[in-house]
């Protein structure tokens, strides 16, 4: 007699999730507007009005409280125009959390510099700042701290280690828009703070980024290396003329927002705080009910002031479930719930099978950038046993968080029928 809806049984349920992406409902009126400008991207010519792609900085850095903000194609290209802002590159090491998205190792390698994966802290699933402290090196040029999934890293710790020995602090804050620290929105702690804009994070716009910073020397860097080496003019332009001024300070590469894109996140901007906070409300459901069950849920560092959800995450603590691996929990949970967002954490990046330098042709003659012979136990752990809830299964109501629960009730009840 089979139960699990993984086996051909019936699910728990049958109902839709929020749709996500969901338009702001600006959206319409603000893409027609672009459509009819005359200028689909900053790199086109000035008609009279700022552009989109500036509002959006505007409001990204009055939103963080913080004066400069130059958005970017992807979190990718935020990453990588950071790191050369901060004049890292060949030669450079540079530390990295041992468990995120694969992007965290890609984008040292891209600016040639070498990843450092660092074992991360087993509650927060962030750096752990004493494995960081002992990874430094006279080689360490920069720290890459991931928020990663609802938690914030120990930024007491890690800015003091950063500060200590004179390396630039990145955040990487593509996972925690809105998320604040000791009152402060994080992003705002170090050198800079990177953003994702990529269709499945809280603030998206299908792909795009932005980098923010305090610091108007690295600021003006950073335009220069996202627009080919061109920056905003300093006087307005005559219509039909160029907004960009080949300045050539800083060779760059085009890592543009399109104006497309701008336009799509100054509306869903607006919503990011009401969709923050319900997360919170249906996460905190999710920390009683997935607790009771033996899920023990992720934690956020002392300090956290204001919590952000892109994914809810768990570790599970039963031997027994946990040994089947968290793959096939996961997948059977997901099918109790018909297309909920339920997944397994990341693979730790000595073992990430995204993670191929020796694939490409220009990686070949960089020594260090195999990571396989790191140890990095916590992140290994969290592979095997950290189950996640992506934050669109967080947008919906108490009785949409009941669901996520008594489907994974469900499953840890019928574990046994997982075993083949
Ligand atoms: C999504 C993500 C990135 C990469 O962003 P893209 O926009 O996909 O390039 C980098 N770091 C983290 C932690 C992410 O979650």
């Amino acid at each position: 007699m089979t139960h699990l809806a993984a086996n051909g049984g019936s699910p728990i349920r049958l109902q839709q999730w929020p749709a996500w992406p969901a338009p702001a409902p600006s959206a319409l009126n603000a893409l027609n507007e672009v459509l009819h400008s005359g200028r689909w991207a900053i790199s086109g010519p000035y008609q009279g009005k700022q552009s989109f792609e500036r509002r959006f900085a505007e409001a990204f850095a009055a939103y963080h409280e913080i004066a400069h903000c130059v958005p970017t194609a992807s979190g990718t290209a935020s990453l990588m125009v950071a790191l050369e802002a901060c004049g890292v590159g060949a030669g450079d090491e540079v530390i990295i959390p041992g468990l995120t998205w694969v992007a965290n190792a890609s984008t040292v390698a891209g600016v040639n510099a070498v990843p450092v994966p660092v074992d991360v802290d087993p509650l927060t699933l962030c750096l752990d700042p004493a494995a960081v402290e002992r990874a430094i090196t006279p080689r360490t040029a920069a720290i890459v701290v991931v928020h990663l999934y609802s938690a914030v890293a120990d930024l007491d710790a890690l800015t003091a280690i950063a500060k200590r020995h004179d390396v630039a602090l990145i955040e990487d804050c593509a996972q925690a828009h809105g998320a604040r620290f000791r009152g402060r929105r994080v992003g705002t702690f170090g050198a800079f703070g990177t953003f994702s804009m990529q269709h499945s994070k809280v603030l998206t716009s299908g792909e795009g980024g932005a980098v923010i910073t305090g610091d108007g020397a690295l600021s003006r860097r950073a335009e220069h290396l996202r627009a080919d080496g061109r920056t905003y003019t300093a006087h307005e332009p005559a219509v039909g003329e160029m907004e960009l001024d080949q300045t050539a300070e800083l060779m760059g590469s085009n890592r543009c927002l399109s104006e497309f894109q701008a336009a799509v996140l100054l509306g869903q901007l607006e919503l990011l705080d009401e969709q923050n906070e319900r997360r919170r409300a249906n996460a905190a459901l999710l920390d009683d009910g997935l607790g009771a069950l033996g899920i023990r849920p992720q934690v956020s560092s002392p300090g956290t002031t204001e919590r952000t959800y892109y994914e809810w995450a768990g570790r599970i603590e039963d031997d027994e479930i946990g040994q089947l691996g968290v793959g096939p929990i996961a997948s059977a949970v997901a099918a109790e719930l018909s297309g909920a967002g339920i997944y397994t954490s990341y693979p730790p990046m000595n073992h990430n099978r995204l993670y191929r330098p020796a694939s490409r042709s220009r990686f070949k003659a960089v020594a260090g950038l195999d990571l396989t012979g790191y140890s990095l136990p916590v992140a290994e752990d969290a592979g095997r046993r950290v189950v996640t809830v992506h934050h669109s299964a967080l947008l919906g109501d108490e009785s949409d968080a009941k669901d996520i629960v008594r489907a994974f009730e469900k499953v840890f009840t019928h574990h046994r029928e997982l075993r083949g």
